[in-house]
């Protein structure tokens, strides 16, 4: 009997400790962890610097309020500016409190220069965002908002990486159009570069704002810091999490000058957010994935799993799909069932997650080495070879 509430269904492991790309269960087994926390574990399990940073912190402050100056966070904020679009950062502690603060920020925008009509937001049917009332209505999916209206309104919703669908949507009151650059617990469905550059055409010509959710595709996962670099379009606001955590809770929202304007003193605020022991493990993060060749091995590491993971469709086409994916944000849809396939995986000692459209989803931590993916493209295969 648990005292933990029902809303999760959870495999019956639990681990005892991390090393890298492994984990290690309570029962003495030896995993491959290619979830990585779902996007979370940047640099992989205990990993010496972020530890360093953690303790050496822990033992100066650990929390003061964001009434106070906080040193490490306008070290961190200066470090996100310095390598994106943004001029602005507003920090919080997990990926919905970032989508619902951009939510916030596109709205507050419009209010302050004399436009508080325009305050719908434009999203994609079926997406994820997090799973606050507001982010679950602007996911326009049945399964997550049922039960929980009154619905919060102000949403709208186009077809995915559809412009026809898009366009017949945005009304005079459309403040800002907003998706994942690449979607992930959608079934890792990724636009075209041209999509992307024709919403931001549509988002100039309309004076509307572009918001791409990068909490799960950014921070390097797609091989470069943030995937909409690949399509060279600029956003106006990025709420990121995940990955730039490295396992400690921490979010943010990153944004143009012209945008952050609005966001005077008592528009929004987080008691936790900020916090310096989350801005000094966000530094190594930053750091790390800046080194010099860090963000082409991810690239390179993801041409060779993508291509192998390829070889095995083509073996087994009963089994496997279509396979998906940018850089290290990988999934194969299957056309088997996919508890089981997972299940196989995992008895098979490597871990990962489920997607939607019958997705397995494969995050491997940035830092990955190619002798960890071919244990991984092995296990995949023999439980493909055992259909
Ligand atoms: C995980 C995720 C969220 C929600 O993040 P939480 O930290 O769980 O609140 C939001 N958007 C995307 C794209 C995500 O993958």
């Amino acid at each position: 009997m648990s005292y933990l509430a029902n809303n999760y269904k959870r495999r019956k492991i639990g681990f005892k400790k991390g090393k890298g790309s492994f984990l290690y269960s309570l029962d003495g087994k030896k995993y491959l962890d290619f979830l990585s926390g779902i996007a979370v574990n940047t640099l992989g399990h205990s990993n010496p610097r972020l530890i360093k940073a953690l303790n050496s912190q822990s033992k100066k402050v650990w929390h003061v309020s964001n009434s106070f100056e906080i040193p490490e966070g306008e070290i961190l904020a200066k470090k996100l500016a310095k390598r994106t679009f943004a001029d602005k950062v507003i920090f919080v502690n997990s990926g919905a409190e970032a989508n619902e603060a951009a939510i916030k920020i596109a709205r507050r925008y419009f209010y302050s220069i004399g436009k508080p009509y325009k305050n719908r937001i434009l999203c994609i049917k079926n997406s994820f965002h997090g799973r606050t009332l507001a982010n679950i209505f602007a996911s326009g999916s049945k399964k997550m908002t049922e039960g929980f209206g009154p619905k919060v309104s102000g949403f709208d919703h186009f077809k995915f990486s559809d412009l026809k669908s898009l366009k017949s949507k945005i009304t005079k009151k459309t403040a800002a159009i907003f998706f994942e650059t690449a979607m992930g617990e959608s079934g890792i469905k990724v636009h075209s570069n041209k999509f992307l550059k024709e919403v931001k055409k549509i988002c100039i010509k309309k004076k509307i704002l572009l918001i791409l959710d990068e909490v799960q595709c950014g921070i390097g996962r797609s091989g470069k810091f943030f995937a909409y670099e690949y399509a060279k379009v600029k956003p106006d606001i990025v709420p990121i999490a995940k990955g730039i955590g490295g396992g400690f809770p921490l979010g943010a929202v990153l944004m143009t000058k012209k945008v952050s304007n609005c966001m005077v003193p008592g528009t929004h605020g987080s008691t936790y957010g900020g916090n310096p022991l989350a801005m000094v493990i966000g530094n190594v993060i930053m750091d790390e994935i800046f080194k010099k060749g860090f963000l082409k091995k991810v690239r390179d590491n993801s041409e060779y799993f993508l291509k192998e993971l390829e070889k095995i469709k083509i073996n087994y086409p009963k089994v496997i799909k279509q396979i998906r994916g940018i850089g290290l944000l990988i999934g194969i849809q299957l056309n088997v069932e996919l508890g089981a396939f997972i299940n196989k995986l995992t008895k098979n000692k490597l871990l990962t997650i489920r997607a939607a459209e019958n997705v397995v989803r494969i995050l491997p931590p940035l830092n990955v080495k190619k002798k960890e993916i071919d244990i991984a493209l092995k296990i995949i295969e023999k439980v493909c070879s055992g259909y």
